[in-house]
């Protein structure tokens, strides 16, 4: 069902005139993200024919099989396990594409904590549905659903209520693997899933499919602070680390008519930042560049996946600007209290993004056909994948390609 005009390795910029293309995302995926437009790509395909009714769903149907760990040092091995049954408010999703975020790397190796093993991981899903519970409206069989990072909260919180579910204020959020919901719960390294239809975001027929899995987490959590801080045209945006969250966060950015520049440790992404749509690529050790960037910088979003030195960074900032630190879990090092205070600088976090932004990030990078570049892999090629993603050689996100599963 992809459109066969649209590769996920093709950059945006080649297509149409810049200017054009950059009017129309900036539109699309600013403020009003949600306000529906004509598609610029593409003719969105006839949607698969699909039963209206859901198929009686047997035991069988529930057996999934799934890529996990049984402990920090095991690798990825076939492991078996049971969906839950098909509450009224749940979709039953054959699980197509799921891509390779390095927090998946963190969680299963315990570098958080230990996760409960067999430790199944995968937040970035796009699969077809297979059957919908009674309550369900949203889908039914035959469609596409996306699945990110967390598929449960209270949903009756203040943010519950206002769709940032993400920081849900009951202790109500349920990551998609690693802890316990009724079972264990198990991430999209598997063939199938059950989720409550709230935490499934729509997937448009004409997706390309295996390029929209990493919205849902790499797209979503770079999407999500540049609409909480107002990232709008002509702003000058740094984004630190060109990898799987960071090569999105330079497209999203400059989509938005941000001027972006992207800080890399590695000199083969220095060009490469600039296809991605940044006004220049620069290596940190580069200390002319950022000498003549101190003090210009209104946002910064740093995706590196752990703490480093980041004052050389923080002195980017404008007065009031603001550093958003995505991937940093541990702590943060030696910033100085007297840089912050002298130009009222911040250093913010944010986390993931709620189904509101999830959805209108997955809308606008399709109708706009602004994916992240992706390299398809089979399940049995996760170990290696690791490895390359920690190695920085992926280019620059990994999917899984679902239908190698052996059953
Ligand atoms: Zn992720
Ligand atoms: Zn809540």
């Amino acid at each position: 069902m992809q459109n066969p005009g649209s590769d996920p390795n093709v950059s945006t910029s080649g297509r149409s005139s810049r200017a054009s293309r950059r009017t129309l995302l900036s539109a699309a995926l600013g403020a009003g993200a949600a306000v529906a437009a004509t598609p610029i790509l593409g003719t969105p395909a006839v949607a698969a024919k699909a039963p209206a009714r859901s198929p009686a769903l047997t035991p069988e149907d529930y057996e999934a099989h799934g890529y996990g760990l049984t402990s920090a040092t095991s690798g990825m091995v076939p492991v078996t396990f049971t969906r839950r049954p098909l509450r009224d408010d749940d979709v039953f999703l054959d699980i197509l594409y799921c891509g390779v975020c390095h927090s998946d790397i963190h969680m299963a190796r315990g570098d958080w904590g230990p996760p409960v093993y067999p430790c199944v991981p995968g937040h970035e899903m796009v699969g077809r549905v297979r059957a919908v519970g009674r309550a369900v409206t949203k889908f039914k069989p035959g469609d596409l659903g996306g699945v990110g990072t967390y598929i449960d909260s209270c949903r009756t919180c203040a943010n519950c209520k206002r769709h940032q579910e993400q920081y849900c204020l009951n202790n109500g959020l349920v990551m998609t693997y690693g802890g316990y919901g009724d079972t264990i719960l198990y991430g999209g390294f598997s063939d199938r899933i059950v989720v409550r239809d709230r935490f499934v975001m729509k997937v448009p027929a004409w997706a390309d499919l295996a390029a929209t899995a990493p919205l849902l987490c790499a797209g979503v959590s770079t999407y999500s602070p540049m609409q909480h801080w107002k990232l709008t045209r002509g702003q000058r945006v740094g984004v630190i680390g060109i990898g799987g969250l960071g090569h999105v966060a330079v497209k999203l950015a400059a989509a938005r008519g941000a001027e972006v520049y992207a800080f890399t440790t590695t000199p083969g992404k220095v060009a490469d930042a600039r296809k991605l749509g940044a006004r220049q690529g620069i290596l940190w050790t580069d200390e002319a560049a950022l000498q003549e960037l101190t003090g210009s910088l209104d946002l910064i979003i740093s995706t590196v996946p752990k703490a480093y030195p980041m004052q050389q960074f923080v002195n980017l900032l404008h007065v009031d600007g603001t550093m958003i630190n995505l991937g940093a879990m541990d702590e943060l090092q030696g910033i100085s209290g007297m840089v912050l205070a002298m130009g009222r600088r911040s250093i913010v976090g944010s986390m993931a993004g709620g189904t509101r932004e999830m959805q209108q990030v997955v809308d606008s990078c399709v109708r706009h056909n602004c994916y992240p570049k992706v390299e398809i892999i089979s399940v049995q090629d996760l170990d290696q994948a690791f490895d390359r993603v920690i190695s920085k050689e992926v280019r620059y996100r990994f999917v899984v390609d679902l239908s190698t599963m052996s059953r």
